[in-house]
């Protein structure tokens, strides 16, 4: 049954993320990537009915630019276009102002804007891609949605989100801890909760979404009460190229003694840290993976990915205060990577959460499952599906549900 189909839009600094989610039967049937905006070269890939097709723009392109191919073009020749029923959008940054995903008016538009200081790569180009499908699906007006990564964690407490600066940073300029991944964290404990058949609003799991940018989630009785990012995704734990946590001296020292620009800082800290920074070859976790006993540089990088990461999970667990129902793991590493889970777990014996290495062997590639031994607390890998979650809230929103 082809006639509820939702457009899920994501647009990236540089890049457009895109699916057609059929939301009664719950299946992406197209998807899409179009990559290296503003280069000489550019191109998109797109997926559908198992066939995957790659299209090369031999100008430069931009958000607008792909929107109408993907509507007016892939959409037509696939005839998928007559059953577009409405588009979410992924909005990284929505400020204090969103606790829930909206349907999006011009009161939204001008928020998602304010907000764009906290998110300055993100969200203005989220807006260009809101205003163009206005332009291009007029009829689809009242049918967008828009769906934020810092919603679900809206529910930290104060305790929590509060910096300890002079506290009119955040009174004044709303400088706090915002959070992100807030989608993925939705999408997971939703799963968690129907296998452990635990209900939603008492669930209480440490949920790790480790891509390439990584975070940790405390969810108490279902909602965000901790997380790792910060005011933007910089803090936290280590990632591909991102340094995470680190003592804030040490931009003053770069700047004062180092000489370094401020974007110079900027860019090592975002760009060139993490585990990039640190092995001083890659981010990739595949390759990571291959030669962690091989290759010094790659052990002692991923031992600090590892020790950060297993530190988080502790720290987390008094935040539960009676009961764990689940460490979660999701995101490209959180499914596939068996050495950092193994390694993580090891570490955290005195929580009583062990790891059955076989059942880790087995579950990843887009496998759900436990891989915690019988007598620990229940380790879950459960593959993220942000998209399908943006299609849902979209789909709930527009019909009322
Ligand atoms: P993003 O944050 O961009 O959404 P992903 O969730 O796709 O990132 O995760 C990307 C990361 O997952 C990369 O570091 C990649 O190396 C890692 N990854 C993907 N597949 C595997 C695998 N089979 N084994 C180990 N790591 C993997």
């Amino acid at each position: 049954m082809l006639n509820k189909l939702i457009l899920v839009i994501n647009c990236g600094s540089s890049s457009l993320k895109f699916s057609i989610i059929n939301i009664l039967e719950k299946k992406i049937l197209l998807f899409g990537l179009a990559e290296n905006f503003n280069k000489k070269y550019s191109c998109i890939t797109w997926n559908f009915n198992n066939i995957k097709k790659k299209k090369i723009f031999y100008s430069k392109i931009d958000h607008k630019i792909i929107l109408n191919f993907i509507i007016n073009v892939l959409l037509k020749e696939n005839l998928l276009y007559n059953n577009i029923i409405a588009v979410g959008h992924r909005i990284v940054h929505g400020g204090e102002k969103f606790i829930n995903s909206v349907v999006i008016t011009k009161k939204v538009l001008k928020a998602i804007k304010n907000a764009s200081i906290f998110a300055p790569l993100h969200n203005p180009i989220q807006l260009i891609g809101i205003q163009e499908i206005i332009k291009i699906l007029p009829h689809l007006e009242g049918k967008q949605v828009a769906v934020f990564d810092t919603a679900f964690h809206q529910t930290i407490p104060e305790k929590a989100y509060l910096y300890a600066l002079p506290i009119k940073f955040y009174k004044k300029y709303k400088i706090r801890r915002y959070g992100a991944h807030g989608t993925s964290y939705r999408y997971v404990i939703k799963i968690a909760s129907k296998i452990l058949n635990v209900s939603l609003n008492t669930l209480n799991c440490i949920s790790c979404h480790l891509g390439n940018g990584s975070s940790i989630t405390a969810i108490k009785n279902g909602k965000s009460v901790d997380t790792s990012m910060g005011l933007t995704p910089l803090e936290g734990l280590v990632m591909g190229t991102r340094c995470g946590d680190i003592d804030p001296a040490i931009i003053f020292y770069m700047f004062n003694i180092l000489n370094l620009k401020i974007n110079e800082i900027y860019k090592i800290l975002t760009e060139k840290s993490g585990m990039l920074g640190l092995t001083n070859i890659t981010s990739d976790f595949r390759y990571i993976e291959n030669n962690y006993f091989k290759d010094l540089k790659i052990k002692k990088a991923t031992d600090v990915f590892i020790h950060r990461l297993s530190k988080y999970i502790a720290s987390y667990s008094i935040l539960m205060e009676k009961k764990i129902d689940a460490i979660i793991f999701t995101g490209g590493i959180g499914e596939n990577s068996v050495l950092i889970r193994e390694k993580t777990i090891e570490k955290l014996k005195i929580l009583n959460i062990f790891v059955d290495k076989k059942l880790n062997n087995e579950i990843k590639f887009g496998k759900t499952g436990f891989i915690n031994t019988i007598n620990s607390i229940p380790i879950l890998v459960i593959p993220t599906n942000e998209e399908l979650m943006i299609a849902q809230d979209t789909f709930n929103i527009i019909t009322n549900k």
